[in-house]
């Protein structure tokens, strides 16, 4: 009998990876729920192509069809590809109810860390990482003690900016920084890629993910992404996972994990074809943001959802043409700065502190 799964968000990137990796993999898997957000064409296609027991269209219709997707009885595995805070109440809902979710949308763990990782013990849920560095976390310390562990990499691209001047940089347009180098995303994380954010995310994403303390979290820029993380062990020795960048890996991983099942549709690994692997270290001058949101996961609390629902405001003002690209880091300092972070234990106050956050990060943002 396959595995039932919902892909929430399968008209993103990730959602749409997903189910190539799936097509694949159809005696393993099938598809019980879709949804998606504006995209109803291709919702509509992706509908008629898999036949699935539940569809939902968020925008128009509900936001709770998110809810009864991830918690559908036929549904084990539910891939969170869903963009932002929007994705929370159904990661909580699939926790709650014991299914496994595949979670990409990091934001999730970012705001509420606490609370996801609750709901799992509480409902016998488990968080999967789809997120590449994780996931390759994961490969690496897989079968390991938590206290063998002795520290985490996490490798970042640098983005399209990686070696541009911070003026050149603060004048960026759109179109160049929605060029990544090495990844093709949706737009919010390509842009979370240039200002480094998306590290910043990941290294809270990790300190929830695998129990570590953020002193534990280390970044290094790797321009090739062809290591995307290493696990450092108490005896010193050192684990990495390697691969040509692809998200189809880490997703099929995360639906099949601890197993490993025979996948063709990737691009098999050459060292020769890799070429010369470079790291650099993260230079906080060039990527201010980065700092703004480690500043923020040792402030803990609220402050990481904050940190969030600031990000995601100022990204969207980039996007519309609202804001220089300089803008996001400054306004997430003053967000961060100005904030009055408390506990993240329960839904209403870390609700409160997004609603909180956004409010600020547009009034500073046009101020
Ligand atoms: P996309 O923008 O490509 O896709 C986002 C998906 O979420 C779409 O299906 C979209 O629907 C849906 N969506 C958008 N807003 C809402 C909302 N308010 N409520 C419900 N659904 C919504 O993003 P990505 O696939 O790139 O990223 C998804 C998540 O995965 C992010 O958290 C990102 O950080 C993470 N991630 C992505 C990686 C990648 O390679 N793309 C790598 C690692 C992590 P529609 O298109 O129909 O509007
Ligand atoms: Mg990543």
């Amino acid at each position: 009998m396959s595995i039932g799964v919902a892909v929430l968000g399968s008209t993103g990137s990730i959602g749409r990876s997903t189910l190539q990796v799936v097509a694949r993999q159809r005696e393993r898997f099938r598809i019980v729920a879709l949804t998606g957000h504006s995209n109803k064409d291709l919702l509509a296609q992706q509908a008629a192509e898999w036949k699935p027991a539940f569809v939902g269209l968020v925008n128009g219709g509900t936001a709770s069809c998110l809810v009864e997707a991830a918690t559908h009885p036929d549904v084990k595995i539910v891939v969170n590809g869903i963009v932002g805070a929007a994705g929370l109440e159904a990661t909580l809902a699939a926790l709650r109810a014991g299914k496994r979710v595949a979670l990409a949308n990091k934001e999730t763990l970012v705001m509420a860390g606490e609370l996801v990782t609750e709901a799992a013990r509480q409902g016998g849920g488990e968080i999967v990482p789809v997120d590449s560095e994780h996931s390759a976390v994961l490969q690496c310390v897989a079968g390991r003690r938590p206290t063998e562990l002795a520290r985490l990499i996490l490798t970042a691209s640098g983005g399209p900016f990686r070696t541009w001047g911070p003026e050149r940089v603060s004048r960026a347009t759109v179109a160049e920084a929605l060029k990544h180098p090495t990844w093709t995303m949706g737009k919010k994380i390509t842009v979370d890629s240039a200002t480094l954010v998306n590290k910043a995310l990941e290294v809270i994403e990790a300190h929830f993910l695998f129990d570590v303390a953020y002193g534990q979290v280390d970044v290094v820029i790797h321009p090739q992404s062809v290591i995307h993380g290493f696990a450092e062990f108490v005896d010193g020795s050192v684990l990495a996972q390697v691969g040509f960048p692809t998200m189809e890996l880490p997703i099929l991983y995360a639906l099949t994990y601890p197993e490993r099942v025979p996948d063709t549709g990737v691009r098999r690994f050459d060292p020769v074809a890799a070429g010369t692997l470079t790291f650099e270290a993260v230079q906080l001058e060039r990527f201010p943001a980065y700092g703004v949101g480690r500043e923020a996961a040792r402030m803990g609390g609220t402050a990481p959802a904050m940190f969030n629902a600031a990000n995601e405001v100022v990204v969207q003002l980039f996007l519309d043409e609202q804001i220089p690209f300089g803008r996001i880091s400054e306004v997430l300092e003053r967000v961060v700065a100005h904030g009055h972070p408390g506990d993240a234990t329960s839904l209403d106050d870390v609700l409160a502190a997004d609603a909180e956050a956004r409010r600020l990060a547009k009034e500073f943002a046009c101020s």
